[in-house]
């Protein structure tokens, strides 16, 4: 049996759902079977959780600020209600199950809100000093910067680098980190790229587009996907 990944989707433009193929195929490619969740569903989760293996936390638009008590900045990009219920619902229930979870740009976002952490709003306007091009204007699988791995993280058990080279499309960063995660990734501007779990739950969090790079076959982003979904098969 295939493991079963639950994949959350953007629902807020023109009432239509949106998914990035390259979320789902990346996973299959890795051996999973998604499974993309609908929003509305918070009094259900249970039941969804008891079908899910694993939960990827997709790609998308900014986190509502009220949701780590601050209002909202003048550089604060679309927000969308109803997918950050359904995501905190899901994020913190998932936590909870030891199940693997695989945060990607906003769903690194997520999981660090989930558990009580903030974000930078705008964080070209927020951060001083030099800071790097987040929101690459280069093609979306090209490498744009590099990320600085912890040495002895299952990041870099899986990336295999201590120092790996990633696509960049946020304009939001993580700002205080509780200490349930670790940081294990960061941008030579300090800006934080990847957070993972402290225990010997599969908790990773990535703030760039491995599901774009595997397209062009970037190893390390392939090693991420077949990681955790040997996690999600255990
Ligand atoms: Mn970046």
């Amino acid at each position: 049996m295939k493991p079963v990944i639950g994949i959350t989707a953007d629902v807020e433009i023109n009432d239509k759902y949106f998914l990035n193929s390259e979320y789902v195929r990346a996973i299959i490619r890795a051996g999973g079977l998604p499974l993309i969740v609908p929003v509305g569903i918070e009094k259900d989760v249970d039941q969804l959780i008891g079908i899910l293996d694993g939960l990827l936390l997709s790609g998308g638009n900014d986190i509502n600020p009220m949701l780590f008590n601050e209002e909202p900045h003048a550089y604060l990009g679309e927000v969308s209600p109803s997918r950050d219920s359904i995501e905190l619902e899901l994020a913190r229930r998932m936590l909870k199950t030891g199940k693997p979870i695989l945060g990607i740009c906003r769903g690194l976002q997520v999981l660090n809100v989930a558990v009580g952490g903030s974000v930078y709003q705008d964080l070209h306007k927020q951060n001083e000093g030099p800071i790097l091009q987040h929101m690459q204007k280069a093609p979306n699988t090209h490498s744009s910067h590099y990320v600085q791995v912890e040495k002895g993280s299952l990041l870099e058990t899986l990336a295999g680098s201590e120092r790996i080279q990633v696509n960049s499309y946020h304009h939001q960063s993580l700002k205080v980190v509780p200490p349930v995660f670790a940081v294990t990734g960061v941008a030579n501007d300090g800006i934080i790229e990847a957070i993972e779990g402290t225990d010997q739950q599969f908790v990773l969090g990535v703030q760039w587009h491995p599901e774009l790079l595997s397209v062009k076959g970037d190893a390390a982003s392939l090693r991420i996907f077949e990681g955790f979904i040997r996690a999600c098969a255990n």
